[in-house]
């Protein structure tokens, strides 16, 4: 009798992100998870989602003590849903779409702060690694790479100047917001910066093992290809 060979489905591929704002993480995973057709899971979006309902509770950045247990009530009040495919991450809260309503200025400093807080982080990381999970995808974030998802296939470090983070942060803005000057934007991304990588839990840094890129001056093509390689090279055997 032959011997049995057990065959497993491939395990789905996973690829983390982590950077700085305005590094192109969103654009470079979007094209990334087309081409690799898996979904695409911004981890920020969450992080924001979070920062909405503190906004919405009145809650103003920088969060005192006391505002970590009056957000960990306004997380257990209300529902969460995070919805993944190709085209994105869109959120929900209480069923409401709130996608469009997370990328202002106010979200992103309040979504740097209350992304410091364990209560916060002990309770998304958990749901990104059960997305990763389900069909693979290529997560961004902060912390992908070095706790969400530290077996990811690849781990990326996507960085660029500070001059051109602030410059494609106020592109993507369109003048939308209130105050979305430029030396505003470049301010505000200085502050989420220090914020994001100063922090005692989970600070931005670059994960063992990542494949580091400076997009500056790339094009976004260029990176895709990269990165594409990259994928294929571990895919192959490839240290
Ligand atoms: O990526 P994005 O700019 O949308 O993230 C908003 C904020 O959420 C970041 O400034 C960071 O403080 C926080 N974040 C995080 N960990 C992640 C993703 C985002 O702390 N994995």
């Amino acid at each position: 009798m032959p011997p049995i060979v057990r065959r497993h489905p491939p395990a789905p591929v996973l690829v983390a992100i982590d950077g700085p704002a305005g590094a192109g993480k969103s654009t470079v995973a979007a094209r990334l998870a087309a081409r690799l057709g898996v979904p695409h899971i911004d981890t920020g979006a969450m992080y924001r989602a979070v920062a909405l309902l503190a906004l919405r509770d009145g809650l103003t950045p920088p969060l005192e003590g006391g505002a970590e247990a009056r957000i960990g009530e306004l997380m257990a009040a209300h529902s969460l849903d995070v919805e993944v495919g190709p085209e994105g991450t869109r959120v929900l809260i209480d069923g409401e779409e709130v996608s469009r309503e997370l990328r202002s200025a106010d979200c992103s400093l309040m979504a740097s702060a209350v992304s410091a807080l364990p209560a916060v982080r002990c309770a998304l990381v958990p749901m990104q690694r059960r997305l990763g999970e389900l069909h693979g995808g290529v997560m961004e974030g902060r912390d992908i790479g070095t706790v969400v998802l530290p077996d990811a296939t690849l781990k990326v470090f996507l960085t660029a100047s500070p001059e051109e983070r602030a410059r494609r942060r106020h592109r993507d803005l369109g003048g939308c917001g209130a105050d979305t000057s430029l030396d505003a934007v470049r301010e505000q991304q200085r502050q989420r910066d220090l914020q994001d990588t100063m922090r005692a839990e989970s600070p931005l840094q670059v994960a063992t093992g990542s494949v580091v890129v400076d997009t500056t001056g790339l094009e976004l093509e260029e990176v895709v290809e990269r990165l594409l390689g990259e994928v294929a090279r571990v895919l192959d055997g490839g240290a």
